[in-house]
């Protein structure tokens, strides 16, 4: 198969820079086809891959998606909720791939990322690592075999420029631990703690973030009972994992059909 074509939301951001160094080193596999910023962006105008470090590949950052969409096979999108929602409706549009990494969504953008997956191939994930979805495996497995004897906290840990919390990593594994034990996570999830909160209560799951310099992502899970612990983590020390993962989440879709899927599918676990 001839290769994919893919282009960029968010290009000169963190993981969208990522995404262009990993596109570049997967040996002819796919290709970067457009590169997006928002309307402003000093990055508009300059060369995707000389922003990113890996040389000038002929394609000019623009804030115009709709021209882009047209002519690529598929977009890779680490950006902003409402961006992400609009950026799926083009898709839908287009007929392709769209891998969605963003986080933070609302239920409106869930709705319409969900009505754009009946025409676009939508593969969306709070996180992109191997590591990572194995570890939301594993979360169900070992909520599944305890009891609410063991009391579940989700932890994680960003860099200080991460805008919203908890992250969807910590809130994947927070679905993953209610799905295991067999409770609605919307019932039991304690988001945050301050001041006389009373004691915890049997059957919460809790969730504690912690923000500060330039921490990639840790997230660990505990199941804390009378007398012992199990705590199962991860920790990413290089966004590559993410954007690797990325890749491979457009790679798989081509020629799948329109669905909205995620990282389990594209790993089979
Ligand atoms: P960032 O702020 O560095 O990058 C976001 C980019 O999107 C910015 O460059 C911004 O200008 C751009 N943008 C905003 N509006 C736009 C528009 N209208 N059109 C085009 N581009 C637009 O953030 P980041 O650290 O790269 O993270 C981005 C998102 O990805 C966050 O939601 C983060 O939580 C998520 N993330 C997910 C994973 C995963 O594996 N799923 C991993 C890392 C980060």
């Amino acid at each position: 198969m001839s290769e994919m074509k893919l282009a960029v939301i968010g290009a000169a951001g963190r993981m969208g820079q990522e995404l262009i160094r990993t596109v570049q080193a997967s040996n002819g596999a796919a290709v970067i086809a457009g590169a997006i910023e928002r309307s402003g962006s000093n990055a508009l105008g300059q060369d995707a891959g000389q922003l990113a470090g890996v040389g000038a590949l002929g394609v000019k950052i623009t804030d115009d998606p709709l021209d882009i969409i047209a002519k690529v096979d598929g977009v890779l999108d680490f950006t902003v909720p409402t961006v992400s929602a609009e950026i799926a409706g083009l898709a839908a549009n287009a007929r392709i791939v769209h891998v969605i990494g963003t986080t933070g969504f609302g239920p409106e953008h869930e709705a319409a990322i969900k009505a754009a997956a009946r025409h676009a191939t939508i593969i969306k994930a709070g996180n992109m690592s191997l590591g990572v979805n194995l570890l939301v495996a594993i979360t169900r497995k070992v909520a599944q075999a305890l009891d609410a004897d063991f009391d579940i906290e989700v932890l994680e840990m960003h860099h200080k420029h991460k805008v919203d919390a908890p992250s969807g990593t910590a809130l994947m594994l927070g679905e993953a631990a209610a799905e295991g034990r067999g409770v609605a996570l919307a019932e039991t999830s304690v988001r945050s703690r301050d001041g006389h909160t009373g004691a915890r209560k049997r059957g919460d799951i809790g969730f504690a973030t912690l923000r500060g310099g330039n921490v990639v992502g840790e997230h660990s899970v505990i199941f804390a009972a009378e007398g012992e612990r199990v705590v199962l983590s991860h920790i990413a020390t290089d966004r590559g994992i993410f954007a690797r993962g990325a890749v491979k989440a457009a790679l798989w879709g081509r020629g799948k059909g329109p669905g909205l899927f995620t990282m389990a599918d594209v790993l089979g676990i």
